[in-house]
């Protein structure tokens, strides 16, 4: 993933520039947290990594192809094949099982019903929640939910998952939970990007990037 000269600008009078020039290579592979105040652009910049919102300008490339170029159709087929995305809110179906709700990621790939439960059900054993299938949201932890949404983020397989503040509706030690499984997933190969206000957990991981007012200030890849 490559992000070059990278600005988000809000128009208005003034005109607001949530990201400025930003530039960030990140390898297959790599897990990197994003850290940075309230306000300094940190979802805004995992949003246009992961294609849900455009730039203003600059360019940005997902496995060499330039996405600022591709239509809205074409971003939506690549966010469904290759970008699962993880949130503090966690934006369950709560009328749906857990199985359901790992299951419905699945149906804008051409999965057929019976394919999509057995993926979901080897994803949530992947989370450690095989015996959780059934329950729904409201019978779960909040540590549990958000197992769920780690699952429906995976089961596509996509090369990168991008989570904004997993653990900021958790308590810490379950917030320490999510994260390892994070980890986990890192070493079996997923690129992870995390934004997180956890001093912590950025310590633990390899790379963190710091931005302030819309710029990178520190990257301790760079
Ligand atoms: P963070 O995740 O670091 O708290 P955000 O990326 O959510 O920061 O927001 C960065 C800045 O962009 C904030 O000042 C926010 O108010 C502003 N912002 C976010 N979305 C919009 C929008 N749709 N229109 C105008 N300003 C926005
Ligand atoms: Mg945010």
């Amino acid at each position: 993933m490559e992000l070059e000269g990278v600005s988000k600008i809000y128009p208005g009078e003034p005109p607001l520039a949530v990201l400025r020039d930003v530039r960030l290579q990140v390898w297959p592979g790599e897990m990197l947290a994003i850290i940075g105040p309230s306000g300094s652009g940190k979802s805004t910049l995992l949003h246009v990594m992961g294609t849900l919102e455009r730039a203003s300008r600059g360019t940005i490339r997902l496995g060499g192809h330039d996405v600022t170029r591709m239509g809205d159709g074409q971003l939506s087929r690549l966010r469904a094949r290759s970008i699962g995305f993880v949130f503090q809110q966690f934006f369950m179906l709560e009328e749906a099982s857990a199985l359901d709700n790992v299951a419905t990621a699945l149906l804008y790939q051409g999965v057929g019903p019976a394919q999509r439960r057995a993926r979901a059900s080897d994803a949530l054993a992947r989370v450690g929640l095989g015996h959780r299938l059934w329950h729904r949201p409201s019978k779960l932890s909040g540590g549990e939910r958000q197992r769920v949404a780690i699952a429906r983020a995976l089961v596509g397989e996509p090369a990168i998952i991008l989570a904004d503040e997993p653990t900021g509706n958790l308590d810490s030690a379950t917030g320490r939970t999510i994260i390892a499984l994070l980890r986990e997933l890192n070493r079996e190969g997923a690129t992870i990007a995390v934004v997180t206000h956890d001093l912590q957990v950025a310590a633990t991981s390899p790379r963190q990037i710091e931005i302030l007012d819309g710029e990178v200030v520190r990257d301790t890849a760079a």
